[in-house]
C-alpha cells in the first residue's frame, strides 16, 4: 500500500512517563508541586499537537520555544497556558501572548522593557530566567532582584512571578556543577512574597532531588528515553515513546571483496546477504552511523553496512537463518535505545529525534 517507514507513537507509554515525572516529586502538606511538558521541536520529533492533547488532561502547562509553536498548540485546542522557554524576540509578541494566555519567559533587560511597556487587555505572567553558571540565557544572580522589582510593580504582570534557572550538567551525577547551580539559586532569590520557583529538566527530575521545586519541566523523559548514560533507577522506569520502523525492500547476495553503496565504504570479508530497508537521512536516520550500527531485522540486531543514503540503508543479514522482503526492520524503539544509536553516530537521542521530518508518518496508538 505505502511506503512501510513509519515512526508509532505510544500514547499509554507518554502518560506513564509523565506521571513518573509527577511522582518523583510529589506533594507535600507545604507545596503542590506541578509538572509543565515541554513539547517544542514538534514535541522532540513525536508531534506536539498529539502529544500536548494526549497529555492536556493531566498536564497543567506546556513549554515550547517560539510563538508558532505556541500558537499553533491553541489552534488545535491545547486550552493549558503555554510557556515560551525562550520568551518573546520581538515586543509585538507580548501582545499576542497576553491575548492567548501563553506565559513569557523573560531572561534579558529588552524582555522586561517589551513587558513592562506594552498596551495589554489582561495580565501576563512571567517567568524570569537566572544565570546560575550555564552562562546561556538568564539575568546575572546579582541583578534578578531589581528585574524582580521592575516587573513585579508593572500593571502587565501577575502576581506570582515564577523564578527560574536551567543546568547545564545535570545529566552528569558525578558533577558538583549541579549543586553549585543550585545554590546560587536559593542565595539569590528575590525578597518578594509571591514567588515560585523552577530549577529541574529531566536529568534533575529523575536524579537531583534537591532541584525539585515549584514546578518540574521534564522534556526528554516524557518520551522515554534516559538523560542519563549509564542505568539509574528512576530512568530505568521510562517506557520509549516512539519506535522507528521500516521495512526490507530488496535482498540480494555478494561475494567476499565486494563492497556496498555509496563510496564502497564496506567491503564484505565473506560471502554476504546484504538487504535493503528503506529508510535513510531524509527520514531523520542519521548520514554518519557507522559501520556496525546496530539494527533490528525480526527483532535480531544486525550491523548497518555501507553508507546511508537519502531513503535505503543497506544491512548486513548473513547471519540470519531467515529474512526475506517486508521484514520488519526497527531503527530505534523500546528494543533499541536511540540512545544507543546516537551513541555510536556521535550524537545525543535528543538530536535523532527532534531531527526526524515530516515525511516520516507518526503513527498514534
Ligand atoms: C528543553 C528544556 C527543558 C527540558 O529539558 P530535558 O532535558 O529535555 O528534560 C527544561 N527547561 C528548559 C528551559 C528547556 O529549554
Amino acid at each position: 500500500m505505502s511506503r512501510p517507514t513509519q515512526a508509532i507513537i505510544d500514547l499509554e507509554a507518554l502518560r506513564h512517563n509523565f506521571v513518573l515525572a509527577q511522582s518523583l516529586a510529589p506533594p507535600t502538606l507545604a507545596k503542590q508541586p506541578k509538572t509543565i511538558a515541554m513539547v517544542k521541536a514538534n514535541a522532540y520529533g513525536h508531534g506536539a499537537i498529539e502529544v500536548a492533547t494526549a497529555l492536556a488532561p493531566i498536564a497543567p502547562a506546556f513549554g515550547v520555544a517560539s510563538i508558532e509553536e505556541a500558537l499553533d498548540l491553541r489552534a488545535n485546542g491545547i486550552a493549558q497556558p503555554i510557556l515560551l522557554l525562550e520568551g518573546t524576540f520581538t515586543s509585538d509578541e507580548v501582545t499576542i501572548a497576553a491575548q492567548n494566555d501563553f506565559w513569557l519567559m523573560v531572561e534579558n533587560q529588552p524582555q522586561v522593557d517589551a513587558v513592562i511597556n506594552a498596551t495589554l487587555a489582561r495580565k501576563v505572567t512571567i517567568w524570569l530566567g537566572m544565570d546560575t553558571g550555564m552562562h546561556r540565557l538568564g539575568f546575572q544572580p546579582n541583578d534578578i532582584q531589581s528585574a524582580y522589582d521592575t516587573l513585579h510593580k508593572s500593571h502587565n504582570v501577575n502576581d506570582e512571578i515564577v523564578i527560574t534557572s536551567h543546568f547545564a550538567c545535570a545529566d552528569d551525577l558525578d558533577s558538583e556543577a549541579t549543586l553549585a547551580q543550585i545554590k546560587q539559586f536559593d542565595l539569590h532569590m528575590p525578597t518578594a512574597k509571591k514567588t515560585l520557583t523552577s530549577l529541574a529538566n529531566s536529568a534533575a527530575i529523575l536524579a537531583w532531588p534537591q532541584a525539585h521545586r515549584d514546578w518540574q519541566r521534564p522534556g526528554y523523559m516524557l518520551y522515554g528515553n534516559s538523560p542519563f548514560d549509564a542505568p539509574q533507577e528512576n530512568a530505568d522506569q521510562l517506557k520509549p515513546v516512539m519506535s522507528f520502523e521500516s521495512a526490507v525492500i530488496s535482498l540480494r547476495t555478494i561475494k567476499a571483496g565486494e563492497s556496498v553503496g555509496y563510496t564502497a565504504n564496506w567491503t564484505a570479508e565473506r560471502d554476504s546477504t546484504i538487504a535493503t530497508v528503506t529508510v535513510g537521512y531524509g527520514d531523520g536516520y542519521p548520514r554518519q552511523a557507522p559501520n556496525g550500527t546496530p539494527v533490528l531485522i525480526n527483532g535480531i540486531r544486525c550491523p548497518l553496512v555501507g553508507r546511508v543514503s537519502m531513503d535505503m540503508i543497506t544491512v548486513d543479514v548473513t547471519d540470519l537463518a531467515t529474512v526475506a522482503i517486508g521484514d520488519k526492520t526497527v531503527l530505534w524503539g523500546p528494543e533499541l535505545p536511540v540512545n544507543e544509536v546516537a551513541t555510536v553516530c556521535g550524537t545525543i537521542g535528543y538530536e535523532l529525534l527532534t531531527r526526524m521530518p515530516a515525511r516520516v508518518p507518526r503513527i498514534y496508538r
